[in-house]
């Protein structure tokens, strides 16, 4: 929507005077920040998409760092800058006009990029891609997102955010999307709702009564004010469907991606090496070319299989799953403490709400692996049910009810 066009004089209307100008809150942006690992003393920081610089202050004051908070809109800009000045830290925050997608800093020169509940204005995926050069080799960004909590939204809410938000997508597909384009999962959490009512929704409602009278005689205006009502009244009936996310991701080398058949030969060598590496214990049964028409005609067509890669587009690791159950995960024993095992660990843990899998007992490091990710031991065996006859353990790992 164009700057300057009547419409979005009256989206600004609306919002006019709002706290924040999207769902957020002090307490929301110091747990995220909480869940990071330490900046250097010298961090380049950015809250882009800054708005009138609520979460740029929390970022200040927690952080000590200077935060330079951009945005396209310069009324947010002057907000900013007033707000940092009454609360005394005008010195930390380098208010800037600018769009967050054409910043001209050198390559690998950010440590921080923070943006709350703007990111969907340039687009999730663009965004991360865009943003990953300029990334420090350990860069973060943290970043709230609008996205679905259930797969099976009601159709009201699917209507509503199909027009409003096409491009909105689940939990799962987000953080996927970011794995492949080159970030590590942290962590993730969904704000609660007190984050869009306290200081965004109850304003906002406000000021949609407040401008009731006046639209009268506007059209475009009556349509911004009824918009707004209309996502307000959606969220009172549909909360539970959709929510915004705080999405804390770590610029990586690797990345993780649905494997393509083509991988079939890849992932047969990775499972040859590595089980060999893990078992040397274990005789080997099968030759390579059995390997690999297993992989390729009966763990494709059965499995849901994900594949990590590093910067040159090898295959590293790979995980296999299907009806609650790991199936396979290996890395290759070059690329192992590199945190491969555990992301794609919990893709699986995304797809799923519980898993199942076995490990030999003498594989006591794939043990302490599983053991310290959630999963408990539910039964021991002998061996005389699996093809190499060892003894093995069945173990499971149950989703938080409230995740
Ligand atoms: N982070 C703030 C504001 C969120 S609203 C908060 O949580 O309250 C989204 C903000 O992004 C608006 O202030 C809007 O002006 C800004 N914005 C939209 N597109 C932008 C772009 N390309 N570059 C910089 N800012 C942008």
């Amino acid at each position: 929507m164009a700057r300057d066009s009547r419409e979005f004089q009256a989206l600004l209307r609306v919002h006019e005077g709002l706290p924040r100008q999207g769902p957020g809150s002090a307490e929301a942006t110091e747990l995220a920040l909480s869940l990071l690992p330490p900046l250097r003393r010298q961090a380049k920081i950015y809250d882009l998409g800054c708005g009138p610089g609520l979460a740029t202050i929390v970022l200040a004051k927690k952080l000590q760092r200077k935060i330079i908070a951009v945005d396209l809109t310069p009324e947010f800009i002057e907000q900013t800058s007033t707000n940092a000045e009454e609360k005394g830290l005008s010195h930390l925050i380098e208010p800037r006009h600018g769009d967050m997608i054409e910043l001209d800093d050198q390559p690998e020169s950010i440590d921080l990029i923070w943006s709350e509940g703007a990111i969907y204005c340039v687009g999730f995926d663009n965004a991360l891609h865009t943003w990953r050069p300029l990334l420090h080799s350990s860069g973060i960004v943290a970043c709230t997102e609008l996205s679905w909590l259930t797969s099976t939204p009601s159709s009201k809410a699917l209507e509503f955010w199909q027009a409003a938000y096409p491009a909105m997508r689940s939990v799962k597909e987000n953080i996927l999307r970011a794995e492949q384009l080159g970030y590590a999962r942290i962590n993730h959490f969904t704000l609660p709702d007190s984050c869009w009512w306290d200081e965004y929704y109850s304003p906002l409602l406000h000021n949609t009564e407040r401008l009731a009278s006046e639209s009268k005689d506007d059209p475009v205006l009556a349509r911004a004010v009824a918009n707004a009502r209309a996502e307000i009244s959606l969220f009172h009936e549909c909360s539970r469907e959709y929510g915004y996310v705080f999405y804390l991701l770590q610029k990586s080398d690797i990345t993780i991606e649905r494997a393509q058949i083509d991988d079939s030969q890849d992932i047969a060598r990775v499972l040859r090496t590595s089980f060999s590496a893990a078992l040397p214990f274990i005789s080997i049964l099968h030759t390579r070319y059995e390997d690999f028409n297993y992989v390729r005609d009966q763990l494709f067509p059965t499995n849901q299989i994900f594949v990590a890669r590093d910067a040159g587009c090898n295959v590293i690791g790979y995980i296999a799953f299907n009806d609650e159950r790991i199936n396979h995960l290996y890395i290759d024993p070059a690329a192992t403490r590199q945190g491969t095992g555990t992301r794609l660990l919990n893709i699986a843990k995304l797809h799923n709400c519980k898993l199942r899998l076995w490990t030999f007992q003498k594989n006591e490091n794939a043990q302490r692996f599983y053991q310290a990710r959630g999963f408990y031991p539910i039964k021991e065996t002998d061996g005389s049910g699996n093809e190499e006859h060892e003894p093995d353990i069945l173990y499971e790992w149950k989703a938080d009810l409230y995740r």
